[in-house]
């Protein structure tokens, strides 16, 4: 079956008894054993629990990987996969990153004796070069990158990593599994932070994890069931709610994040727009042969950096807030908000300056986004005589 039909389904054959279509929320923490010795598959949830078991058996298929495992949040999901690695382990991890991975790494896996290296994933010189034989264990990529859209390869860079013996981890939150699918690229897990478009109404904080073999699928199992940053019963139902209309969203996203982009670039007060779908974007032919399509998010500069809070104040359809992948169209300001704990000449190296703002469009009528960015602009541009 085609992605569409399975994300539409999902759940919908799984509850025999009744036939329910919609799966139920099953609220029980713990679970009767017929006698001694024996068990419904179900003894404690923190183990295993039936709505999330749904989620993640639906999220693997997606994934084609092996095993899903949900978590609280996509940074709990983070954690649970950093927890594979061990004292004197090093990642090697893409350089403009959400700035929360690189904190969790920084501030707290530091700490265990983790470290990390960061740089251009696509470029297997560099890879090569920070290479630190028997201490490095895997590469962690974003591709897209938030918010400055770059690109890896995820076929050459897997190819490269297996033959290194790495673990190659792929942050999938801005593509989901309809649009791209790192496992089938040779990845090894696949992680969401799927608060995103994965549950897409800004209603939902969740995180997935999908591994690829039978072996790392054991070992996150253990490490999902130790650490117990597991999802509750009722999000994972919202979740897999939000799934069922992943690909209709997606579409209209591209659709009308494309537009937009295409928009600001001819817009005056606007310098640069980093979307992977415009041809002159650096990693266009790349993303245009892994993935089916695009995200709806990108990031833009303006022209003067006077300019970014007057248009933050005058969006009015568009929200100034700090998240992404919602029906709800979102502004960000990635140096305060998103970007803040990376420490600023690394941001202002890699381009996340003062002038960049995120927008996160949502599935609003394409038009009404325009006007309202048009709007905030000319207020903007009136008010700071720019
Ligand atoms: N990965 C990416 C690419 C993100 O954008 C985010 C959050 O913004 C995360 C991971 C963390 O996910 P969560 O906020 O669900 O903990």
């Amino acid at each position: 079956m085609r992605i569409e039909s399975r994300l539409a389904q999902i759940g919908s054959a799984k509850e025999p008894v009744t036939g329910a279509v919609s799966y139920p929320i099953y609220q029980a923490t713990v679970f009767r054993h017929p006698k001694l010795g024996q068990s419904t598959g179900f003894d404690y949830a923190r183990t295993k629990s039936p709505t999330r078991k749904v989620l993640e058996e639906a999220a693997a298929e997606l994934e084609s990987g092996d095993a899903g495992f949900a978590c609280s949040s996509g940074m709990a999901a983070l954690q649970t996969i950093f927890a594979l690695f061990s004292q004197g382990d090093h990642l090697l991890v893409s350089l403009d990153l959400y700035g929360g991975t690189y904190r969790l790494i920084e501030q707290v896996m530091s700490r265990f004796g983790v470290t990390a290296s960061y740089l251009d994933t696509n470029n297997i010189e560099a890879l090569e070069a920070n290479l630190r034989p028997g201490s490095t264990k895997a590469v962690l990529v974003e591709t897209p990158t938030n918010p400055l859209m770059m690109i890896t390869d995820l076929a050459r860079v897997s190819e490269w990593a297996k033959s290194r013996g790495l673990l190659v981890i792929v942050d999938n939150t801005l593509l989901t599994p309809f649009f791209q699918r790192p496992l089938e690229l040779g990845a090894d897990i696949v992680i969401h932070s799927a608060t995103k478009y994965l549950a897409g109404h800004n209603d939902v904080l969740a995180g997935l994890i999908v591994t690829k073999g039978k072996e790392l699928s054991e070992r996150m199992a253990f490490l999902h069931n130790s650490i117990g940053a597991v999802l509750g019963p009722q999000d994972s139902w919202l979740l897999m709610r939000g799934m069922k209309t992943l690909a209709l969203r997606m579409e209209r996203h591209q659709a009308n994040a494309s537009r937009i982009a295409e928009f600001l670039l001819e817009h005056p007060l606007v310098t640069d727009v980093y979307y992977p779908a415009l041809p002159h974007h650096p990693g266009h032919e790349i993303q245009k042969r892994q993935s089916s399509g695009n995200t709806g998010i990108f990031s833009f500069r303006l022209k003067d950096p006077r300019l970014v809070e007057p248009v933050l104040r005058h969006v009015k359809l568009i929200a100034f807030a700090e998240s992404l992948g919602g029906v709800e169209s979102l502004m960000t300001y990635p140096a305060v908000q998103t970007h803040a704990d990376i420490p600023e000449e690394i941001r202002r190296a890699v381009g996340v300056d003062d002038r960049l703002l995120r927008l996160s469009v949502g599935i609003e009528h394409c038009d009404d986004l325009i006007e309202d960015l048009g709007q905030a602009l000319e207020q903007a541009a009136r008010e700071t005589e720019v």
